[in-house]
């Protein structure tokens, strides 16, 4: 029996925000089950599948019984492997008991969030910030501090900026590097002048989100806590979903201070538990297993990005960054507000997403959500073809406008 009343909504879902990504990604799939050939350049999901070897891991893990609870931070091999890991490719030293394995990166800055921030409290976000930072943070009733970096500076916050949005209330500093939405790669010297901040004052921490690190078109990926000024107050996230084609089966990682990590243990405790089993015995192995797969994504996402760069250059009135790693395009479409095709009139970035959506039947994201109003979002996680395709629908739909 259906009911006609509304059921009481807590007033925590009521004020979050939708994720604008999810929800890009689900109108792109909608339209497509309408018949229509849409390309989604929506969702940041490598269009790679998970490499074999791993895959064969997990079932070999299924055949040995690994269908079980694990402990609630994870496997002991697979935090043993993260530690060797990071250790190898980081320069982090990180002790088993640092290490937290969750239901994707997601979870884990869930969890730190809800560890780190009481209400009232402050986090700063680089913003452009991945759109899922802002509300989660908003969810602890902490207040987000967004410090903006628009695409004339390359997206890059400048150690100044930093200094003035810290306050009392700061309990910690989240960004990614290489970052989602702006592809934009911190390099050692301008992490260095940013630790040297954070340094001055005692108390708050970094969060730094390596998640793309291994999709890195720089000579090196450097994480932010390998600098003894911050060494002890930096926790790094990272997971399986980008650099091993993981995205659905959901496992991120943190090595953050002893306190940090089993306060991050006790609320998944809760929440979650661990992680599933078979998945994180292949995690493990991916991890300890030839990177090969890895770098070979990688170098496609690079030409790819050669691809995008050229044709989105040529679109008259879109300012184009040139980004060094991860897999977006985030240009600012701001010379477009206020044009019509004479029927819609593009006002802001959802109206201008909105229109490629179906004008051009190409899904992207806004950039309203990442803290950036006058950018949208393109992935290139597609084929080559397909993204060619992609822009050339743009180029057209935008040629419409007046
Ligand atoms: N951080 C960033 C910057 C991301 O883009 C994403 C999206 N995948 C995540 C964290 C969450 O990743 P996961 O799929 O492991 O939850
Ligand atoms: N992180 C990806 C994105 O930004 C996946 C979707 C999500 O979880 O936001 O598109």
């Amino acid at each position: 029996m259906s009911s006609t009343v509304s059921p009481h909504l807590s007033r925590l879902v009521q004020n979050m925000q939708e994720s604008s990504t999810l929800r890009m990604a689900q109108l792109s799939r909608d339209l497509s089950a309408q018949g229509h050939h849409v390309i989604n350049l929506s969702i940041g999901e490598p269009d790679f599948t998970t490499p074999k070897h791993i895959c064969e891991a997990a079932k070999k893990a299924l055949d040995e019984g690994y269908t079980k609870y694990t402990p609630v931070p994870g496997l002991p091999e697979l935090r043993q492997a993260i530690v060797t890991k990071f250790k190898r490719d980081n320069d982090l030293e990180f002790d088993i008991n640092q290490i937290v394995v969750s239901n994707g990166a997601k979870q884990t800055i869930a969890n730190l969030s809800l560890a780190l921030l009481d209400p009232g409290d402050e986090a700063i976000l680089f913003s452009p910030y991945w759109v899922s930072y802002f509300e989660i943070v908003r969810m602890t009733g902490a207040t987000p501090v967004p410090v903006y970096a628009g695409v004339e500076q390359d997206f890059k916050v400048q150690p100044d900026q930093l200094e003035a949005a810290i306050t009392d209330k700061t309990r910690f500093v989240l960004f990614s590097s290489p970052c989602n939405p702006t592809g934009s790669v911190y390099t050692r010297e301008e992490l260095e002048a940013l630790a040297a901040v954070v340094a001055r004052h005692e108390g708050v921490y970094i969060i730094s989100d390596e998640i793309y690190e291994y999709i890195n078109f720089t000579d090196r990926h450097v994480s932010i806590g390998s600098l003894p000024s911050v060494k002890d107050r930096t926790i790094t996230v990272n997971g399986f979903a980008k650099g091993f084609a993981m995205t659905g089966w959901r496992l991120g990682y943190m090595g953050a201070p002893p306190e940090i990590a089993k306060a991050c243990a006790k609320i998944q405790g809760q929440f979650t538990s661990g992680a599933s089993a078979f998945g994180q015995k292949a995690a493990a192995h991916a991890l300890l297993s030839d990177l090969g797969p890895t770098r070979e994504m990688c170098a496609a996402f690079r030409h790819r990005r050669e691809v995008c760069y050229e044709l989105l250059s040529k679109i008259e009135g879109m300012k184009v960054n040139y980004p060094q790693g991860a897999f977006y395009f985030f240009p600012d479409i701001s010379a477009f507000f206020g044009k019509t095709d004479g029927e819609t009139v593009i006002e802001n970035s959802d109206d201008f997403c909105e229109y490629l959506l179906h004008n051009a039947h190409v899904g992207t994201v806004a950039g309203t959500g990442f803290g950036a109003p006058n950018c949208f979002r393109l992935s290139y996680a597609a084929s080559e073809e397909e993204l060619r395709e992609a822009i050339e629908r743009i180029g057209n739909a935008l040629a419409r406008l007046k």
